[in-house]
């Protein structure tokens, strides 16, 4: 018989954690550069948790049945939820919807959104992989987290992340927000070259 592994909640949580320290040394952006951890971390591990809602033996499946039972149903295990669109309507969400009274941290909503994006990241190691250009069909993987030693492997792979984002130095980051300003300014300035008008990128 085949074995298909499937990361497990703990694998998820590593790599999240993994990706995080990533985040914040390659200074992706402000936020992660100078974010507060306390707000950061619980982001990121709600974010690696929540696309497994569609499966109601997950942690989030068993807390929320009530919503995990009809998407499971509807979607199944490794469907919508785990796809480029599940996670930009978070983003819009997060961005649009959220009533600005809850005033939720910028650091939070950007670790929750990582910590999603990592989950997807993480289930495309597996064989089944994950359908991220969903309603296709098509189903993204890099299985090489393969056969019953699945778990070791998907420990050693986070924990190699982790350590290798711990050693990275803060000092030869590559600036990943302030490379981004540069292009769109760049970018800004060939527009308003070409077509001298006053709209504008920013
Ligand atoms: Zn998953």
């Amino acid at each position: 018989m085949v074995f298909y592994p499937l990361m497990t909640a703990e694998g998820h949580l590593l790599f999240s954690v993994a990706s995080l320290i990533m985040a914040h040394k390659l200074q992706i952006t402000p936020e992660f550069a100078q974010g507060d951890w306390l707000h950061m971390v619980p982001g990121v591990l709600l974010g690696a948790l929540l696309p497994d809602i569609d499966h109601p033996s997950s942690i989030l499946g068993r807390l929320f049945r009530v919503i995990s039972l009809p998407i499971s149903k509807l979607c199944g295990h490794r469907g919508f939820t785990h796809s480029l669109i599940a996670w930009l309507i978070l983003l819009i969400s997060c961005y649009q919807w959220l009533p600005t009274q809850w005033g939720l941290p910028a650091d939070l909503i950007q670790a929750f959104l990582l910590g999603y994006m990592s989950h997807l990241v993480a289930d495309m190691l597996t064989p089944s992989g994950v359908p991220f250009l969903w309603p296709l069909p098509t189903r993204f993987c890099f299985p090489i987290l393969r056969g019953k030693n699945s778990k070791r492997g998907e420990r050693f792979i986070s924990v190699l992340l982790t350590v290798c984002a711990v050693l990275l130095p803060i000092d030869h980051s590559m600036d990943f927000h302030v490379q981004l300003d540069n292009i769109v300014n760049y970018l800004n300035n060939k527009l308003n070259i070409h077509f001298p008008t006053n709209t504008s990128l920013l």
